[in-house]
């Protein structure tokens, strides 16, 4: 059973504010974890102290508390950080930074804590990715597409701005960031990040506009015009610089990444800016020769192959692959001769095989064990 915040702290249930502030800043200078390293116990006492101010200094909650007990503040609009797991040491800070400056002689809240109060800006908006797929013709070519996207955009109703009037953020105090301790190899330390609240901004909109709701920012589709360059290759990329996501408030732009995918090829393989393709051939045309015709990425091309190809051969069109990217050169289109076995032959044909295969054996000295056409 969670103890009573006002035993908690220590106080009357008719406590002033001025009382609370006072009982709850004795227990967190005491319980502090940087006065007690390592003390489990403390820290509890800490959290513990820090949830029961947090409840009673608020007069709403502090109503609902008196009312319904803890109970009263699991409901909508209440739960939030402190119901069922209490606070963090982050919600701590960041909530009563203030209180522990006075209690530590009054140096403030980050002088305590040893940073800085540097600002960090962090309102410019977030890259975007995307994937562009593309097949071996549209990379030959090089090519003009179209991206649709979803991004935000300065919102028009508030040009931006996010509404009107700036008031001190009641989150991080206007230092714009938010300060937690995390557990490391070195002991522990103490991080800093963008406060949520003001998104690093040290000030929040007074009267946000309706339609961002203060973020300065909508989320809308877009259309992009991207010039694929020839002979891109697989996981290439392309950065449109202020083409992501608007920043908050004016902040920004980020920056448009396409990344380029390649589509496999029904009939052409892609090694580097070569391309390779497969073709078959009768064996009459590997005793003869012949002469073929192959496509290529830019068009028929006939060539010839030489009497006596065996199986596997590799025939090299100079040139016809695909293009250097940057570059005026192309690479090469490779052609592996596979050869075909015929699988269905009619009587005349094994025939004409067999004396084939028997004047062969003669010359070339191969004793026949077993031949059954
Ligand atoms: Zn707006
Ligand atoms: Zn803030």
């Amino acid at each position: 059973m969670a103890r009573d915040y006002y035993d908690i702290l220590g106080v009357s249930k008719t406590a002033t504010n001025e009382e609370l502030k006072k009982a709850y800043r004795k227990l967190a200078v005491k319980h502090h974890p940087d006065k007690n390293p390592d003390n489990k116990e403390a820290e509890e006492k800490f959290k513990e102290s820090a949830e029961a101010y947090s409840v009673l200094s608020d007069p709403q909650k502090r109503q609902r508390y008196d009312q319904f007990g803890r109970q009263g503040l699991n409901q909508n609009g209440f739960g939030g950080g402190f119901s069922g797991h209490g606070m963090s040491m982050d919600d701590i800070f960041s909530q009563f930074g203030n209180i522990f400056g006075d209690a530590f002689g009054g140096g403030g809240f980050s002088s305590f804590f040893g940073g800085g109060t540097q600002r960090r800006n962090s309102n410019r908006g977030a890259d975007l990715r995307v994937n562009l797929r593309l097949n071996l013709e549209e990379i030959y070519k090089g090519i003009k597409k179209q991206i649709k996207l979803k991004r935000y955009e300065h919102c028009p109703d508030c040009n931006g701005a996010g509404g009107s009037g700036k008031k001190t953020c009641s989150v991080c105090h206007g230092t714009g960031e938010i300060r937690e301790r995390v557990n490391s190899f070195f002991g522990q330390m103490i991080n800093t990040k963008p406060c949520y609240n003001c998104h690093g901004q040290g000030v929040v909109i007074e009267q946000p506009c309706f339609t961002c709701k203060g973020d300065g920012r909508i989320k809308r589709e877009a259309t992009i015009s991207i010039e694929v360059p020839s002979g891109v290759q697989d996981g290439n990329y392309m950065t449109l610089h202020g083409e992501g996501h608007a920043g908050l408030r004016n902040g920004e732009e980020g920056d448009l990444i396409v990344i380029f995918k390649e589509e496999n090829h029904p009939i052409y393989t892609r090694s580097g800016n070569d391309i390779i393709i497969s073709c078959e051939i009768t064996w009459p045309q590997a005793v003869f020769g012949d002469e073929l015709e192959v496509p290529t990425l830019s068009g028929k091309v006939s060539f010839k192959i030489n009497s006596g190809t065996v199986h596997g051969k590799i025939y090299r069109l100079r040139g016809k692959g695909l293009p250097i990217l940057h570059g005026h050169r192309y690479g090469d289109q490779l052609i592996q001769i596979h050869i075909k076995t015929p699988t269905h032959v009619d009587r005349d044909e094994k025939k004409l095989i067999k004396e084939l295969y028997q004047l062969y054996s003669k010359k070339n000295n191969i004793k026949i064990k077993k031949f059954t056409p």
